[in-house]
């Protein structure tokens, strides 16, 4: 195995004086899908949060390619390479598609942009049909499509996604799925993956992280919290 792009070291955090987060651990290596699993409530979100500097953290470190972030802001997270793409409110539904990317875009000079949309473009092809459309006429698989294609738009080392397949038909989810595992297999990408179908996550996932009230119960291959019967019935909801 690779080494780690990403180690959160004994992480306590939460939101003001609420702590969500206890002890949390974990590493992330370069090139693979870690997805985070757990029931509702038990700190997923506030772990990606965590990471991209969107909640207070006490105490614990976080490690990006063995430099200390911990305390740094989302802007500076995303310029050295780190993505997160909240769950909703991830595009902007009054600008039109190709509006967006350009938004997206905004830091670069106008030709590096210019290419780098035509770049997200081709991985994308259904977007290029939509340009000119307002991004809230957009079905809600194109939408997280949009979102995602966003953020590649900065070429990220390791991108973060909250839950980009809640509310998507089951076809949908699975055809965005797919996209989201092309990250990996054909543009070298790290990814963290929040997902709440635990089965299809896990089938998808190199290795998972199970999050039980704000503390990591399980880290390790994906396949064996698959097989894991106990763990799988107690929290994920998997016979
Ligand atoms: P999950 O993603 O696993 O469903 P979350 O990380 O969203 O869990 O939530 C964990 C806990 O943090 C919950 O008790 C939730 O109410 C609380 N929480 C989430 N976001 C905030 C916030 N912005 N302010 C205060 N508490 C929050």
């Amino acid at each position: 195995m690779s080494q780690p792009i990403l180690v959160g070291e004994a992480i306590n955090s939460g939101y003001g004086k609420f702590q969500v987060l206890f002890d949390v651990s974990f590493n992330v290596y370069e090139n693979e899908i870690l997805v985070v699993v757990g029931p509702n409530g038990s700190g997923k979100s506030t772990l990606l949060k965590t990471v991209f500097g969107l909640t207070t953290i006490y105490s614990g470190s976080i490690i990006y390619k063995g430099r200390e972030v911990t305390g740094l802001p989302p802007h500076v997270k995303a310029r050295i390479g780190i993505a997160y793409l909240p769950q909703t409110d991830n595009v902007f539904s009054e600008l039109t598609v190709r509006e967006n990317l350009m938004m997206a875009a905004y830091t670069l000079d106008e030709s590096e942009a210019k290419d780098r949309v035509e770049e997200v473009l081709n991985l994308y092809p259904v977007l290029r049909d939509r340009l000119m459309y307002k991004a809230k006429s957009l079905s809600g698989g194109e939408r997280q499509m949009l979102a995602l294609a966003m953020t590649l738009v900065r070429r990220p080392d390791i991108i973060m996604l909250d839950e980009p397949t809640a509310n998507l038909a089951p076809v949908v989810a699975r055809h965005l799925l797919k996209k989201i595992s092309m990250l990996r297999d054909e543009m070298n990408k790290t990814v963290i993956l929040v997902e709440q179908n635990a089965r299809a996550a896990l089938e998808l996932g190199d290795r998972a992280l199970l999050m039980v009230s704000g503390r990591v119960s399980y880290e390790g291959f994906a396949r064996d919290l698959l097989k894991d019967v106990d763990l799988g019935k107690r929290y994920l909801g998997l016979r």
